[in-house]
This record gives structure tokens, C-alpha cells and sequence, in this order.
């Protein structure tokens, strides 16, 4: 069954380690001699504690959280946290920054604005269709927030560095590359997170949230769109994506105890993204869409020559076993999303398939 597996570079929902999935085949009818399994147990259960927890506490080693920080599990999506920040960290007075890196960052803002929000976009790449990352930005001292599109999942750009905004709180939708990099926390007050991309199955966002922004949000809100809801109650005061969380907590205790540590993980992102994007410099058939010092890890968009090769690309690397290669709808051309879980060995593979299709096409 495994050998049947392909390499997998969909851009969400994604690859996850072997490892996991292995894990979760094995424990699926007996989770932990409960007789039960992981999606049987009552959530109010002392198994479902355990694994909330340890979750909780793997997020925090592996992001060096101070006690400032709450951890939580939200469902609806990121795209639920772009109407939610606003509503729970703007009163009707206050103001936020927004950087618009492309359709997510787009969405994000639109969001914001619908819910009567005064937003100041601060810098924008659109003029040269989102393909780099805005340098040097000037913030509005008065802002209560800055927010950012860490990686930009279709554009394929990506933040190396976060931007100083002078003591203003990042708040930064992670979702593409969360635990694919060590994080200076200091600058960030929110991180979410979609799990599609890096870290488990769909249905579940994880919230990283600074304890005095949930203690200084808006209370006059319906209950499950507030944050203090789900810090009072560690993310269960109704039922939680208890699959999910339980996913998560094994895709984080693989980066910890099987790739050693989110600084080793960084560095195999770097090494996997470098065989792509050498690969793709040294042919004239290939171009990436990011300017270079933007360039994504996580998300490499690439064109070829033209549209029908580009759609014999897909099909023929399909028939190979590599999957999902095909770039967002709205952006045509083509898409290799190498989160974590990618190996190195799907590189190669990918590396060589391009090459023979190079060979072929020219
Ligand atoms: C996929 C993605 C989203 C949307 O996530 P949902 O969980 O489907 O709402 C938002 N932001 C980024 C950066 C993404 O990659």
C-alpha cells in the first residue's frame, strides 16, 4: 500500500509524514487501550486532555512561548481569523495596518473593512502582480495592529524577515509556513494558522494569541467568535476538531523528535527549496513567477513556455506519481508546495522529471 503512495506537493490539504499517518492507521480502532477510537472519545475525556495538552505544550517548546501566550484551536478556517481579528482587537476607534501580499492578504482586508474597520494598507505588491515582498514600510505609530501574510501560498513569496513596526504587534496569517521556521515571538501579538498546509488534516486553525489582546478584546460578541471563549475553556467550550487537534499533536512531536527541532526543519526547507529553484535557474524552459529574494520555501510557481505545455506538464508528471502540480486557479502556470513533510527524495524526483520533460519539449 505505501509503495503505492505518490509524491505529493498539493498545496492544502497536503502531504503529512509518513510517520503520522502510520501512527494514526495503527492506534485508529484501539486509541490508547481506550477500547475507542480517536474519533469516538468523548472530548471530555481525560485521553482527549492529554492530547489537547500535549499539543499545547509541543506548540510552545518548538515556538519558545513565554507565559504571554495562549494556544488555541478555532474551526472555520484562517479565512474565519480575517473577520475575527478585527472584530475581537478593534474597537470602534482604532485603526489597524495591513500589508497586501495577494489573494489571502486581499481577503483578509476585505474582510476587515465589511465589518466597518478603518484599515490603512501600508504597502501593496499588486502593481507588479504580488510577485515580491514589500521592503521598508512606514507604519501608523497610532495602528493597533500590523497584519501579514507570512507566505503567500499562490504567489509563491514568502517573508524572510518581519518588518520592524516599532513596537506595533505583528498579526500574521501563518497558515503556508507556520513550523517551518524559528520565530522572533517578541514581534508578533496573533499568528493563525489553517492546518491543511503544515500541520494536519482541514477543519481546524490554531490561533496564537497574546494574553493581554484577549484580555483588552471586544466582549460584545456571539460567543464562539470571541477569543476569550476559547482561552477560558483551552479551546473546548463546545465540542473541539478533536481528529484534528489529535493530528496536529503528532505532526508536531514528528518536527521534535524525528527532524529535530524546528531549527533542523528550517534548514531541510531551505536544502529541499534550493533543489528546485537551482534546478529552475539553470534552465531557460522553466521561470520562476517570484523575484528572487521573495521567493518562497514553501510554495515554488513556475511557468513554462506556454499554457499547453504547462497542462502536459501536470498530466504527464501525474503519470509519474507526482501529484498536485498544477498552480491556483486564479493564477494559472504551474506549483510545487513543499511544506514540511516533503522529502528531499520528492525533490530529486521532481528535479528529474523536469529535466526529461525539458529534454522532450524543447
Ligand atoms: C489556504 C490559506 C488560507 C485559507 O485557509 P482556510 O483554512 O481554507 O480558510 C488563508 N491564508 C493562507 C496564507 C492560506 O495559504
Amino acid at each position: 500500500m505505501t509503495d503505492q503512495r505518490i509524491y505529493n506537493f498539493n498545496a492544502g490539504p497536503a502531504a503529512l509524514p509518513l510517520s503520522v499517518l502510520e501512527e494514526i492507521q495503527a492506534s485508529f480502532l484501539n486509541f490508547k487501550n481506550s477500547g475507542m477510537s480517536i474519533t469516538e472519545i468523548s472530548h471530555r475525556s481525560s485521553y482527549f486532555d492529554e492530547v489537547i495538552n500535549d499539543a499545547v505544550e509541543r506548540v510552545k517548546r518548538l515556538l519558545k512561548l513565554d507565559d504571554r501566550f495562549h494556544v488555541l484551536f478555532v474551526q472555520g478556517g484562517a479565512s474565519l481569523q480575517f473577520a475575527m481579528i478585527p472584530m475581537n482587537l478593534l474597537a470602534p476607534d482604532d485603526a489597524a495596518d495591513y500589508i497586501n501580499t495577494g489573494t489571502w492578504s486581499t481577503k483578509a482586508i476585505a474582510e476587515a473593512q465589511k465589518m466597518g474597520k478603518s484599515v490603512h494598507v501600508v504597502a501593496s505588491s499588486e502593481d507588479k502582480n504580488f510577485s515580491y515582498i514589500p521592503q521598508n514600510i512606514a507604519f501608523n505609530p497610532s495602528s493597533k495592529f500590523v497584519h501579514l501574510t507570512s507566505n503567500n501560498t499562490i504567489k509563491g513569496t514568502q517573508f524572510y524577515e518581519f518588518p520592524d513596526t516599532k513596537g506595533i504587534p505583528i498579526v500574521a496569517d501563518m497558515s503556508s509556513d507556520i513550523f517551518s521556521r524559528p520565530l522572533p515571538m517578541e514581534k508578533f501579538g496573533l499568528i493563525y494558522a489553517g492546518a491543511q498546509k503544515n500541520l494536519g488534516p482541514s477543519g481546524t486553525c490554531m490561533v496564537i494569541i497574546r494574553k493581554d489582546l484577549v484580555d483588552s478584546g471586544n466582549e460584545n460578541l456571539p460567543t464562539m467568535l470571541k477569543y476569550s471563549t476559547y482561552s477560558t475553556k483551552n479551546s473546548m467550550y463546545n465540542t473541539p476538531p478533536c481528529f484534528g487537534i489529535y493530528t496536529i499533536d503528532l505532526v508536531l512531536k514528528w518536527i521534535e523528535e524525528e527532524m529535530g527541532g524546528i531549527e533542523k526543519m528550517e534548514e531541510h526547507n531551505i536544502k529541499k527549496a534550493d533543489v528546485l529553484y537551482d534546478a529552475i535557474d539553470a534552465s531557460s524552459f522553466y521561470t520562476t513567477t517570484a523575484e528572487k529574494y521573495s521567493r518562497s520555501l514553501m510554495n515554488v510557481t513556475f511557468r513554462l513556455p506556454s499554457e499547453d505545455l504547462e497542462r502536459d506538464f501536470v498530466e504527464r508528471a501525474n503519470q509519474h506519481g507526482l501529484g498536485g502540480l498544477k498552480g491556483h486557479r486564479s493564477v494559472g502556470g504551474c506549483r510545487a508546495s513543499i511544506y514540511n513533510a516533503a522529502s528531499m527524495e520528492s525533490m530529486y524526483a521532481l528535479v528529474e522529471f523536469m529535466e526529461s520533460f525539458e529534454k522532450e519539449n524543447k
